[in-house]
């Protein structure tokens, strides 16, 4: 089984297991990036992720609710809203996700145990496990009919929070 860092990419090696092929991979954090990644760093979270290019917001986890603490620019031009838009915002409601929409809000729908952002995060918050390029769909709220949108996201833990980058999205289509 190949060993890949989730942030980075880097190779680590393959693992021995008798359960995966030698092709399926599985993530871990290379020293580089644990180094760099670890809270006592000295940046906080926010001027961290300010210095990365692509979009990576910082959330908590706080009674079973996803809330985005931080974002960077790219992020926020990734779901088209002001940086006020999203902080302190549930995560559905950042991406606005259809089923976010629903009275239950993001987290407590019927739907959310399904969803792989979701999953994605909470696996890292629980396991400090980091999720290296899960593929994610996001149903999008549209004022017609939800449209949907492929991603695809990593996930890792700085301290408390867990960090979550979109490394891909879109495009946009029908449901
Ligand atoms: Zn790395």
């Amino acid at each position: 089984m190949k060993r890949v860092c989730a942030w980075c990419r880097k190779d680590l090696g393959s693992v021995e297991s008798e359960n995966h092929s030698a092709d399926t991979v599985s993530h871990g954090i290379c020293s580089d990036c644990s180094s760099m990644l670890r809270p006592q760093f000295g940046m906080s979270i926010d001027r961290y992720i300010d210095t990365l290019p692509v979009p990576v917001l910082a959330t908590e986890v706080y009674n079973g609710r996803i809330i985005v603490k931080a974002a960077n620019e790219p992020a926020c031009k990734a779901v088209g809203k002001e940086l006020r838009e999203v902080v302190q915002h549930l995560a559905g409601n950042v991406f606005e996700c259809d089923h976010a929409r629903l009275p239950e809000g993001c987290g407590r729908t019927m739907h959310c145990s399904g969803c792989a952002i979701r999953r994605s995060v909470m696996t890292t918050f629980e396991t400090g496990e980091p999720q290296g390029m899960v593929p994610a769909t996001l149903s999008r709220f549209a004022p017609d009919a939800p449209t949907v949108v492929a991603m695809t996201i990593t996930t890792v833990k700085i301290g408390d929070l867990v960090v979550l980058r979109v490394d891909r999205m879109g495009p946009e289509g029908p449901a």
